[in-house]
């Protein structure tokens, strides 16, 4: 009798030894991603939101620890974007770059639409910028904290409902990534046998001038004046302003789902996004031309990626047009760096070797005002189409 009461209490813990070892190993590998003391709390509940765990300090500390979606990242756009709840006193929340550095004021916003910088006496940063700590007093409402304006898919789908109803728009899905989100396509041309420009964005998530400026790029090309309606008699316009959907969303710093740089992958297609924006683009060459290929990106300071002068294939163009805009009105500042060809999957570099056209990466700075960026992308709009015309 008791050895089968024995037996059952063996064969009672072996039946459960796996739930136990799955509850162990989820508590060894806990990345809470919400942080709740009697004072405040921290969530991730929005789209592009990002930080790796957080960690109560005290009842009005909370530490949030941030690193990129996987070991690979090299490049170091340390994204975070976080919500915090109201508060009745002051709170701290740290931001803990376990490998990188601090690079991006932080902003604040209640509505996710407008924000503005946190003010530098709100701003501690720590341990040569491994270490900043925000001091956010009493508030009464929840509030979204980020690296940058959040310009999430859902950013990108309130200005496709804006633009889609203007004639000679048209926004169609492509396709879907491997969890889902969708790869948009915005066409303008009211004649499909012209030919193509080509404009791309948002290959690399935490790069927001750079959309900012494709935006404006774009709404000046729909902005129904002479110069653009002549201009869009002779080209049309098709944008793939969203290459990394999930990345977007989820906040990465770099990479899409699957660990790539889509910005390595032209010509090697191993990607869905890829993929799917190629099979379109080919669609079109089979009948017609793509004359010029602009990808939209930010970086440190606004600079223009063109072809080598040895290169010459598209070098004259980018020098006419961006020559136009040296003593632009809106002020922006830019520097022209030409750069030779190399086969390494950068957009630039595969259109220009594959098709001869001038391909120009568009590096919006971190820190430009944004008034002025959408000020000086519309003129570059501009002068843009007053080229392509010129040159017909
Ligand atoms: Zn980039």
């Amino acid at each position: 009798m008791k050895i089968v009461q024995n037996y059952s209490v063996l064969k009672y813990f072996v039946n459960i030894l796996p739930i136990l070892v799955i509850l162990l190993f989820t508590a060894l590998n806990a990345t809470p991603s919400n942080c709740k003391t009697e004072i405040f709390k921290i969530d991730r509940e929005f789209l592009s939101s990002n930080f790796s765990k957080c960690e109560v300090l005290e009842e009005n500390s909370i530490r949030l620890y941030l690193s990129p979606e996987d070991n690979s990242v090299i490049n170091p756009s340390p994204w975070f974007a976080f919500r915090k709840s109201a508060h009745k006193e002051a709170i701290y929340v740290e931001l803990l770059y376990e490998k990188f550095e601090h690079r991006y004021h932080p902003k604040v916003s209640n509505d996710l639409i407008n924000w503005k910088k946190i003010e530098m006496d709100n701003i501690k940063i720590e341990d040569n910028g491994k270490k900043v700590i925000l001091t956010f007093k009493a508030n009464s409402d929840y509030t979204y904290i980020s690296a940058q304006e959040v310009l999430s898919s859902a950013w990108y789908e309130t200005w496709y409902k804006i633009i889609r109803d203007i004639k000679n728009v048209t926004i169609s899905e492509l396709g879907s990534t491997s969890v889902g989100r969708s790869i948009n396509k915005i066409l303008i041309g009211n004649d499909l046998e012209n030919p193509y420009i080509l404009l791309i964005g948002r290959q690399h998530p935490p790069e927001i001038t750079g959309a900012f400026a494709l935006k404006a790029f774009i709404e000046q090309i729909l902005d129904d004046n002479a110069l653009s309606n002549d201009f869009l008699s002779n080209y049309n316009i098709i944008s793939y302003p969203l290459v990394n959907p999930d990345g977007v969303d989820l906040g990465h710093w770099r990479h899409n789902l699957r660990k790539k740089d889509l910005n390595r992958d032209w010509g090697f297609f191993s990607q869905i996004e890829t993929s799917i924006i190629y099979d379109d683009i080919r669609k079109i060459l089979n009948d017609n031309k793509i004359v010029l290929m602009i990808d939209f990106h930010s970086t440190f300071e606004n600079i223009f990626y063109i072809q080598d002068e040895s290169e010459i294939a598209g070098y004259n163009f980018a020098q006419a047009w961006l020559l136009k805009n040296l003593s632009d009105k809106s002020n922006y500042k830019f520097a022209i760096k030409p750069t030779k060809n190399v086969n390494n999957g950068v957009a630039k570099n595969y259109f220009n070797s594959l098709y001869g056209i001038p391909a120009i990466t568009f590096e919006v700075g971190d820190n430009t005002d944004r008034e002025t960026i959408i000020n000086s992308s519309k003129n570059l709009a501009d002068s843009m189409m007053l080229v392509l015309l010129e040159n017909k």
